[in-house]
């Protein structure tokens, strides 16, 4: 829409309009649709400048990057911008037409410097319907995504092949607990070997602190009882 923002210098004024967009214009794979938005604002004269405030409101069809299936999802948004208009009666350089005045220039996040009074809010409104497409939609916050063996929607239910299917990430890592188990278990036996030399050397130390053991549990609860009973069993 293009705004006249000399309207502006008497009062701001407020524009509105609903706008159709092909999702295709958008040129991102994973937009499917785009419902009517509805794109409105303010402009407010702020010597030197102009003021503008936007508001989109519609509703995106996406495709979710885990799962694959379509979603709708309401959004708004909003933008500000400050105008500022070059000097008047600037010579204009050869090559340039007055359809060129419409052109923005962007120097800085927020700031546009236009050429006359008139301001062209299409460019912006692309731009908004552009930065509201997340970089990777998501049907829902925990989307489960599809099983890379089989294909089956995890959200749907668990496939068979889930449980056995290692990420490729942790196979390093299973690697390297495999080793430690292994050394864990190398390390044991060697432990319980010279646990089993020292106790046949320290039987008789043993023996008699096993005896200290059931004079001290006598009396006891009869679960622990029952349980040094065991003990003795063996
Ligand atoms: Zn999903
Ligand atoms: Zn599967």
């Amino acid at each position: 829409m293009q705004l006249d923002l000399d309207r502006a210098r008497r009062e701001p004024f407020h524009w509105q309009e609903t706008r159709e967009v092909p999702a295709a214009a958008l040129e991102r794979p994973e937009l499917e649709r785009l419902s009517e938005i509805d794109w409105q604002g303010r402009v407010t004269f702020t010597d030197p400048g102009f003021y503008l405030t936007g508001r989109l409101a519609y509703r995106q069809r996406l495709i979710c990057t885990r799962c694959l299936k379509s979603f709708t999802e309401p959004v708004e948004s909003g933008v500000e911008l400050l105008l500022l208009v070059e000097e008047r009666h600037r010579p204009r350089r050869s090559g340039e037409d007055a359809g060129e005045g419409v052109e923005l220039e962007e120097e800085d996040l927020g700031v546009v410097i236009l050429h006359d009074d008139r301001f062209d809010t299409d460019p912006v409104l692309l731009e908004q319907l552009q930065l509201n497409i997340p970089m990777k939609p998501l049907c829902r916050p925990g989307c489960r995504g599809l099983c890379p063996v089989c294909g089956a929607d995890r959200n749907a239910g668990g496939c068979s092949c889930s449980e056995r299917t290692t990420d490729p990430r942790w196979q390093d890592l299973s690697g390297l607990k495999e080793r430690l188990t292994r050394r864990e278990a190398e390390v044991g036996l060697a432990t319980e070997k010279a646990a089993t030399n020292e106790a046949t050397l320290n039987e008789a130390t043993l023996n008699e602190a096993a005896l200290n053991e059931a004079v001290a549990n006598e009396g006891e609860t009869p679960q622990a009882a029952a349980k040094t009973h065991d003990v003795d069993a063996d």
